[in-house]
């Protein structure tokens, strides 16, 4: 098709952003291509041009290059606004030593390269998929939408000493949990951050009452407080917030945890959910300014190999990993908002694929392209 000179204007007015696109393995091909589509209608309908360097990782990269990481798919994500990330792995490569495996090989890298420090991960439930909940209907009656800020880089994962040794003539394991003041401003301004475009209500998670840790967690956490006056803040402690989350999750909005807490809750959070195939996730690096960071964006399930190569995989993780991506890390507020809106409307008007799919009246069966195609028409 020729370009006339109104398109090349239209092209030249552009703004460019970058994006590696890490499709890896399974089902991470198929779900990246219809997340591709819809980042591309946003392209045309607005004045930003997304280009896009698709680069191996995982176990293909691994088949093609013998590392689960290339130097040149690093590269290309060091030149660019954000990574796009599918999902890496399967029984091909589970035989592998664990540091030359996809995930271990290539997602601890990134994250480490790239200081991401920050794990958000969106748990929605649609008001109409609130049956794939196994919550009691009347306490999800409506869906909700929560927010999981997760420290991702510290506390007891990474904290030294950390060993097993012998003493006093039986083993002894010794993991440590170090939080430095910096570490916890920096996790709970993105928490106050994301509040802020959101319901302004923040939840932290601590264990103060017992941990040394948790005192300074809740101190450093109020400091950042009073910089978001606007910003509603609650303090829980983890054990009660396992049990608040189950019995009152319409109440919560972002819930700000450490590291190991917000492992365990955000899990927590995505089965109460649903639907692992609806879930994204984000993990983000230092604050660029303007509420904006460098990040990986990537669904929260992974490769799903019992399903891989059959067109049947729910592409709404993935697409919703885009809107993140332009959310917090390219600031098109807007177009991600439209993005949400069109999967809300999608599954308003019954397309399931088949993680979903429960036979309710009103709802048809689909595969990953139809689902896309809906998504589409919708946006
Ligand atoms: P999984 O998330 O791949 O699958 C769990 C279940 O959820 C499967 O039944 C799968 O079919 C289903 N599922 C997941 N995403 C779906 C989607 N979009 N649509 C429909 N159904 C979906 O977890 P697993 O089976 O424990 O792991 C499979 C492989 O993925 C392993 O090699 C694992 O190491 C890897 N993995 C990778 C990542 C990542 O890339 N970030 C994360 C988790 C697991």
């Amino acid at each position: 098709m020729s370009c006339t000179l109104f398109d090349s204007l239209q092209l030249m007015s552009k703004k460019e952003y970058k994006i590696s696109v890490l499709s890896g393995d399974g089902i991470g091909p198929e779900v990246m291509a219809e997340a591709l589509r819809v980042i591309d209608k946003i392209s045309t309908r607005s004045d930003v041009e997304f280009v896009l360097d698709h680069q191996l990782v995982g176990g293909i990269a691994i088949d093609e290059t013998s590392s689960p990481l290339p130097d040149e798919t690093l590269r290309s994500c060091e030149n660019s606004d954000a990574i796009l990330f599918g999902s890496v792995g399967g029984p091909k490569w589970e035989s592998l030593p664990p540091d030359s495996q996809p995930e271990r090989g290539a997602l601890l890298p990134l994250r480490k390269h790239f200081g991401l420090f920050a794990n958000l991960r969106p748990s929605i439930c649609f008001p109409s998929l609130t049956n794939a909940s196994p919550i009691r209907p009347d306490l999800v009656e409506g869906g909700f939408d929560v927010l999981c800020v997760r420290e991702l880089t510290g506390g007891i994962y990474f904290g030294e000493p950390k060993e097993i040794k012998e003493q006093g003539g039986e083993k002894v394991a010794i993991d440590t949990m170090v939080y430095k003041e910096s570490e916890i401003e920096r996790i709970a301004a993105v928490a106050f951050d994301a509040a802020m475009g959101r319901n302004k209500h923040v939840t932290s998670i601590d264990k103060a009452n017992v941990l040394r840790n948790g005192i300074l967690w809740r101190d450093t956490v109020e400091k950042v407080a009073s910089k978001y006056p606007e910003v509603n803040l609650e303090h829980l402690y983890v054990d009660n917030a396992a049990m608040q989350l189950i019995r009152r999750p319409r109440e919560f909005d972002v819930v700000l945890a450490p590291n190991l807490f917000g492992d365990i809750l955000s899990d927590e959070m995505a089965m109460i959910a649903g639907s692992l195939g609806m879930l994204a996730s984000s993990s983000l690096g230092e604050s660029l300014g303007d509420g904006l960071y460098f990040g990986m964006y990537e669904p929260s399930g992974g490769s799903a190999p019992d399903i891989a190569g059959q067109g049947i995989a729910n592409p709404c993780a993935q697409i919703l990993s885009a809107s993140l991506m332009l959310r917090y890390s390219l600031g098109l507020i807007e177009s991600a908002d439209a993005i949400d809106l069109a999967i809300r409307k999608t599954i308003d008007a019954g397309y399931r694929t088949g993680d979903i799919f429960t036979g309710e009246e009103g709802t048809q069966r689909v595969n990953t392209t139809q689902m896309g195609d809906a998504i589409l028409s919708h946006l």
